[in-house]
């Protein structure tokens, strides 16, 4: 059997000496934190799975329009032109995720990380039911081929591609809707290719991840991880090992020794194969699974519990933490002040979108007798009714000519129409290039759009002849 591999600060526990993988099965721990990281990972999947079914003004509560170029949150519906609201949805994500880790560390990673949250409350535990707990799981590891190995290998691998074609199809739902993905699977794939491409390299990328790759996504890919020694100082909440109580180690006999009896509970647990008691790691997810292993061990000597906790670098070291400094102050400021300016942004979005884009190809185009600009004029209705709109060219000179917009224009629910503007100007009252504005009205007259366009043309003296 493959020895386990010494937790070291030197090198990491899954990667050995000559480079191949040594592939964890962390022991199983029950405790306070366990069981709340359960309900909270098993909420979180819950709402992940539920959002596309939710119902919400006929559309899902969160549905990524791709099709229909819309963004349905909540009732609130965001049409293409509104995905510059995007940068604050990120900046506040970063500021927010910013804030968090100063004052609790890794917490997010711990507990609501998609990756930590499916692997540990999806995939390992199917893993654990079929294959058995993590001693049984090494022993077969470890075992030859038997036909009982190929068996239990095989089911397991069968569920886990079943388990990620299940997550794939719903992913795929935040982007299609429910109805349209379930017509999808009733058609053959060559109908919708985009689709069916995305859904099994999806779940190829999902069965590789959780199945085998694991916790090299946390410690080799995921940038959080190394972002933590730049947002995190000795007063940030971490999952630490009190050296001071803990050390020297040795029997639980021993009244010289300190608390730890070097059992390796701890150790045991961890999804990444760390020593806690080495101090902070930029592998340590912050799952507490070692706080739930240690402090069992102390439950069952009859010391008091706490010697792996939740604590600062200060607070391990018995000095007091400060939960206000300037970089939680910082951080905190920057979160609302994101938050405002979101609010704001996102207040000011009308329920329809008017974008002015010239055509392609020769700027403007001069005849005999008038210099012409051709645009077109896109009109996007983001409500659910039949809308009116009339569209008006404001700052015109005199002489300006303009086809394409003269009546009412009706457009349905979520719809949209492009017109082709065009503007003509006798070369009499051609003077040169100017600008304009194309105004957007509802029929009701609540709101109006503006967007600025620049009508060109040559230089007005070559029109005369005169030349520059
Ligand atoms: S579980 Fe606790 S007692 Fe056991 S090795 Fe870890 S820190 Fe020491
Ligand atoms: S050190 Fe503890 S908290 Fe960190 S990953 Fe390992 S078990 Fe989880």
């Amino acid at each position: 059997m493959p020895s386990a591999q010494r937790p070291s600060l030197d090198s990491v526990t899954t990667i050995r000496e000559d480079g191949s993988r040594f592939f964890l099965h962390p022991a199983d721990v029950r405790g306070f934190f366990q069981r709340h990281r359960k309900w909270t990972g098993l909420f979180l999947i819950g709402i992940y799975l539920a959002l596309p079914w939710i119902n919400i003004g006929g559309y899902p509560a969160v549905f990524l329009d791709v099709g229909g170029r819309r963004f349905h949150l909540f009732g609130y519906i965001l049409a293409f032109q509104d995905a510059w609201l995007l940068f604050f949805a990120i900046t506040g994500l970063g500021f927010s995720l910013f804030f968090v880790t100063a004052l609790l560390g890794r917490i997010f990673c711990g507990w609501a990380c998609p990756q930590t949250v499916f692997l540990e409350h999806v995939y390992r535990p199917i893993e654990r039911l079929i294959e058995g707990d993590a001693v049984k799981r090494r022993k077969l590891d470890a075992s030859p081929w038997t036909a009982e190995k190929i068996i239990k290998r095989s089911i397991k691998q069968v569920a886990f591609v079943l388990v990620s074609a299940i997550i794939s199809h719903l992913f795929l739902a935040y982007f299609v809707s429910i109805p349209e993905l379930w017509a999808m699977m009733h058609h053959a794939p060559s109908e919708h290719w985009g689709a069916f491409l995305f859904v099994f390299l999806f779940t190829a990328v999902n069965y590789f991840n959780f199945s085998w790759f694991r916790e090299q996504l946390c410690i080799v890919i995921c940038p959080y991880g190394r972002l933590q020694s730049a947002l995190t100082d000795d007063n940030t909440m971490v999952i630490g090992y009190d050296e001071k109580r803990g050390e020297p180690r040795g029997k639980a006999t021993d009244p010289n020794a300190g608390h730890c009896i070097d059992c390796n509970r701890c150790v045991q647990v961890c999804p990444t194969g760390i020593d806690i008691r080495q101090g902070l790691q930029l592998e340590c997810i912050g799952c507490a699974a070692c706080i739930d292993a240690c402090d069992e061990i102390m439950t069952k000597l009859d010391r008091p519990k706490g010697l792996v906790r939740y604590d600062s670098l200060n607070g391990l070291d018995g000095k007091k933490t400060k939960w206000v400094r300037p970089r939680t102050i910082l951080y905190s400021i920057l979160l609302v002040a994101g938050m405002s300016v979101a609010t704001f942004a996102l207040s000011t979005v009308q329920p329809a979108s008017l974008s002015v884009t010239r055509i392609t190809g020769a700027p403007y185009i001069v005849s005999d007798d008038a210099v012409r600009n051709q645009f077109l004029v896109r009109v996007v209705n983001k409500s659910e009714q039949d809308k009116g709109f009339t569209v008006e060219v404001v700052g015109a000179p005199d002489g300006l000519r303009i086809n394409g917009i003269d009546d009412v224009i009706e457009i349905g629910p979520l719809g949209e129409t492009v017109l082709p503007l065009v503007m003509v100007v006798s070369r009499d009252n051609y003077t040169g290039q100017f600008d304009l504005q194309v105004v957007l009205h509802n029929v009701e007259g609540t709101y109006s759009l503006e967007r600025k366009v620049e009508f060109v043309g040559p230089d007005p003296r070559l029109l005369q002849g005169e030349g520059p």
